[in-house]
């Protein structure tokens, strides 16, 4: 339903977000197309999406779209992140199995064996776990570790812990997660919240061949955000109670205050009327901050723009589809799924 070119599916569709990758292209193009034929024949294709780099990435995934055919090369219009690159490529591809990995070659597409095996076996989903973390700074795997504990705390679903996008999935988990149209996209908390049969599959997180990571602390912190406010409501509670905890210490404050008034005739101290509006003023920030949050997700859902534009498609021997073709195919299909 929702996926472009049906009319011809693939046994497999592999799908990688790039962002400023040019020096890692060529071996990423080696090892997964060798991957990928082990395990579909030629039936397969490469899906590569340009996040609006800034270096020769799209005109070299051009050419490796003119040299094989099972590649196809995706430009967005600008930057749109690693969740929303993601996501365009997904929305493209035609696989009837996905696999979605890094350009940087830090998960093996070497694994895509035993994950079809697992497949095979009848999961739906089969996600890399991290055993170990080679080549990323102590700060990295210690932000990265404290994350997903917090987000195991917070959030309602099970999102398997030490996880990232590197994952195989069926056509119909995919479909599933397609249906899903938020702006602010958690995508391994959004396939676990799916449900169907989902294992996993233990590797070693190589380091990156090449580059520097493209996931900066502040990304990372916008990834943190999202993936808690997208799946738990748990902050606004605490912001309440944080508040209805406050509100009884600001009591006891005011029956101090009264009592020393009346019976030790004290100048009134700046110290404690200073503590007092920190200390309060800082909750309610905070309070309010929370609330800030979920409220400026919701303005931003609430505008419903297209999650990702698509400024070119370069395949062989099939057309360049634009965003214009894909928002048309788009409403088709809303039209269709609403008449029904
Ligand atoms: N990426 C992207 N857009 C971005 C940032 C990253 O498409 O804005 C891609 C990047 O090219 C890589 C993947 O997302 O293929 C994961 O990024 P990276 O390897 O830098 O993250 P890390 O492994 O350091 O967490
Ligand atoms: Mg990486």
């Amino acid at each position: 339903m929702s996926t472009l070119l049906t009319e011809d599916m693939a046994r497999l569709s592999a799908v990688v977000p790039c962002f400023n990758e040019e020096e890692s292209l060529e071996e990423l193009h080696r090892r997964l197309s060798a991957a990928c034929a082990a395990n579909a024949g030629g039936d397969y294709e490469i899906v590569l999406v340009d996040d609006g780099s800034k270096d020769l990435t799209w005109p070299k995934m051009q050419a490796l779209a003119e040299r094989d055919s099972h590649i196809v090369a995706v430009k967005l219009s600008r930057n749109h992140g690693h969740q929303l690159a993601l996501s365009a490529g997904l929305k493209v591809c035609r696989g009837s199995r996905i696999l979605i990995i890094d350009a940087d070659l830090q998960d093996p597409p070497e694994l895509l064996d035993e994950m079809m095996t697992k497949m095979d076996a009848g999961a739906h989903v089969v996600y890399g776990r991290r055993k170990e973390r080679r080549g990323e700074t102590r700060f990295k795997r210690l932000t990265a570790n404290v994350f997903y504990r917090i987000l195991d705390r917070l959030v309602e679903i099970d999102v398997p812990l030490d996880t990232g996008d590197f994952r195989l999935m069926s056509r119909k988990a995919l479909d599933m997660l397609l249906r899903m149209p938020e702006q602010h996209r958690f995508i391994r908390g959004m396939v676990s919240w799916i449900g169907l049969e989902q294992v996993a599959q233990d590797y070693v997180r190589e380091e990156r061949f090449a580059g520097e990571t493209k996931y900066p602390l502040p990304k990372m912190f916008a990834l943190a955000f999202d993936a808690i406010t997208g799946f738990s409501t748990k902050p606004l509670k605490i912001a309440s109670y944080l508040g209805f905890l406050f509100s009884i210490l600001a009591l006891f404050g005011v029956l101090y205050t009264f009592y020393s008034l009346i019976f030790l005739n004290t100048v009134a101290g700046w110290a404690s009327v200073m503590t007092v509006v920190l200390v309060l003023g800082g909750i309610q920030l905070l309070v309010l901050g929370i609330m800030g949050e979920y409220l400026g997700r919701m303005f931003m859902e609430a505008k419903r723009r297209p999650i990702f534009l698509i400024e070119d498609i370069v395949r062989r021997g099939a057309p360049a589809k634009t965003d214009d073709q894909i928002a048309s195919e788009d409403e088709a299909n809303m039209n269709a799924s609403s008449a029904r």
